[in-house]
Formats: C-alpha cells, structure tokens, sequence
C-alpha cells in the first residue's frame, strides 16, 4: 500500500475542523444561493453536509448578506467562512455575527487603520483568515502577467500585513483556471512556508471538464503532499463538487469512506447490463459510510481476477454469477438474486466495520 507524505504545515481550526499538521483534508464548497435569504442558504447548507461537506463559504457582498450571517450560523451544521472584499465593514459584521472563518485579503482594504481593526477582532475571535490569491484578481499595474511567481509574491504582501500584526491565523490558496499555472504556485510556495493550503482550481468549467481539471490540478498536488483543504469549482449543483472532492481524496488514499465502485468497462463478453448493476447498487448503497471496495465485473473470463483487491464482488456468468469476497468465491446465484446477495454482503460488513470503527472511539 502506498502512503502519500503529507507536507508539514502549522495548524489552524475552522470552527472543530482542524487544518494542516497532518489532519484529514478537508472538503469546502461556497453556497451558490444568495447569502441574505436566509431559508433557501441554510436548506443549501443541510444539503452540503449530507453529501460530506465539512466547511462552507459564503459570499458576503452587501451589508443585508452580512446581517445574514448571524442566523445562518445558529441553523448551520456545518462551520462557516465569510468571503469578504474590500470592505472592512463587512469583515466586522461577520466577525461579530460568530463566523468560523474568514476569506479576506487585508491588502485589498485601503486604510491600514481599518486592517488593524479587522485583525483585533478576529484575534478576539480566536478565528483564521484565508488570504484567497486568484489569479484572475492580481493587480495588473504590479503583476501584468498572472504567473506562479507573481501570485506566490502577492500572498507574501498579505501575509506580512497580518505577521505585522501578529496575526499567523492564516491559510492560503493559490486559484486560478489555468492547471499548470495553479500547480506551480502552489509548489513554489510550498517551499517556501509552512501555513496549510487550501487547494482548488477555480472557474473550471462544468461537467467532466470541470471535474478533469479539478482532479489534474489537486490530484497532481495532493500526491505531492501538498494541501490540506480544498474545494472542487464546478458550475452546477454544489453536491457535486463535494462528491468529486471525495473521489479525489479517497483516488489517492487520503480519504477513505463511502462504496468505491470497481466496474469494468465491458466489451464483447458481458453477459448483463454492467451500467444498470451499478447505478441500482449505488443506489441502496448511497448512505453507507464505511469504506468498501465492490467489484461488479460483467463476465467470469476475467471478473475475479481484476477484482481480487475488492472486498467483495460479482462475477456473471451466462446463467448464474458468483459472489466473492477478497478474491474468494462464497456463493452462486442466479442474475435475479445476485445484486441483492451482494447488498445483503455489502451491509454485513458496514455494520462490522461501523463496529470497529466504534471500537476504536
Ligand atoms: S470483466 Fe469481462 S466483460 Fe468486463 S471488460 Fe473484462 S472481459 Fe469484458
């Protein structure tokens, strides 16, 4: 089994999640309804943490969306970082309405005087700041080309405003569309400090294409040891860019939980409907916590074999299938029963995971 080496960062707490030094990387998606009506962002937000999420930004754009904050925070399950710009005002309305976060750049907030009361509050907060550097937003005066380097160079102009004022709450992000330019930020700076960073590619795009990008940009970084946070940018619904985070994470072992599927592509030996074998399984199956691999493989030329490292699995003949377990075979059935003798199989050993998976609480 291969270990990924997670870099070594300093620790920081978004609400009772805990970032870098080796915590479990956490997943983070940004309500995408307005932040001032409070019904319809909290129902977002119960949908977010059914599918996984553990953080959840919220755009404050306005006074009204930071007035908002407040009651958001008492109904949400989940913490809550307030995404600022510019406005100091604003930062102090979510500081005080009890946010567990803030995404805020103090160099975009022109008066020093007003930086300062932003970080005492904060401070006051026991709260971290994210300095969020996309490069789409980087000053075209200062940084005419977005490279890695001038993106890396303006986090360091943010960060010392806040080490200035003793404030090292942080964690950073490098953003940008472009993969290669994202990876290689995030690389040079992973060099060069040890705060956590929050990985994502931001405006990758929808469906497969932004799940690619996702997935090239983080995966590349992740196995790397490099992030400690992220969030998947898709356009589209929120859920999904929780799901892709957690098949990114458990892809290269860094989260494991939920039914991995092991389904071959099929070709001219199937004997069934492979796809429609998946989809009902994933169905029953959508609530299970635990971590198991499934393999449901449409033929037995070779359905065993590459699915040997599963826990459990079928193999389809022309008349019955077989199920098994680690490789071995524990049963045979006909087409009609075997996706129901391998759920019976698959919630058997949920509950003998979740029971020592209790053990060790
Ligand atoms: S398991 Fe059988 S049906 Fe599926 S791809 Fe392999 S040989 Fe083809």
């Amino acid at each position: 089994m291969i270990h990924i080496k997670r870099r070594n960062t300093r620790e920081i707490s978004v609400g009772d999640v805990k970032i870098g030094s080796g915590h479990q990387i956490s997943i983070q998606s940004m309500l995408s309804v307005p932040t001032v009506n409070v019904p319809v962002a909290v129902d977002q937000l119960f949908r977010l943490h059914s599918a996984g999420c553990d953080i959840v930004r919220l755009g404050v754009p306005d006074e009204a969306s930071a007035l908002a904050l407040a009651e958001i925070k008492k109904q949400s399950p989940l913490p809550i970082i307030a995404d600022i710009h510019f406005s100091y005002k604003l930062a102090l309305i979510a500081l005080e309405s009890g946010v567990d976060g803030l995404r805020l750049n103090p160099g975009n907030i022109s008066n020093l005087d007003h930086v300062k009361e932003v970080i005492k509050a904060t401070k006051e907060k026991n709260i971290p700041i994210r300095i969020g550097v996309n490069a789409g937003s980087l000053n075209p005066n200062k940084y005419p080309h977005p490279t890695a380097e001038a993106m890396v160079e303006s986090s360091f102009e943010h960060i010392k405003l806040l080490e200035d004022l003793d404030f090292q709450d942080i964690k950073v992000s490098f953003k940008s569309s472009n993969v290669l330019t994202m990876i290689e930020a995030n690389r040079l700076f992973a060099t060069k400090c040890d705060y956590p960073i929050h990985l994502g590619v931001t405006e990758a795009g929808d469906g497969m294409q932004a799940v690619v990008k996702n997935a090239i940009g983080m995966g590349t970084l992740l196995q790397e040891g490099i992030g400690d946070t992220l969030r998947v940018s898709i356009t589209g619904d929120v859920v999904q860019e929780v799901e892709a985070g957690r098949f990114i994470l458990r892809s290269l072992g860094l989260r494991q939980e939920g039914i991995e599927i092991i389904s071959c592509p099929t070709c001219a030996r199937v004997e069934y409907d492979v796809l429609e074998a998946v989809h009902a399984f994933k169905v029953k199956t959508s609530q299970i916590k635990s971590y198991i691999r499934v393999a449901i493989m449409g033929c037995v030329v070779n359905g065993p074999g590459e699915a040997k490292e599963a826990d459990l699995g079928i193999a389809v003949g022309k008349t019955s299938a077989v199920l098994f377990r680690k490789g071995e075979v524990i049963g045979k059935y006909s087409k009609e029963e075997m996706l129901e003798a391998l759920l019976e199989e698959t919630l058997a050993l949920d509950k003998i995971k979740q029971a020592e998976a209790n053990d060790k609480d």
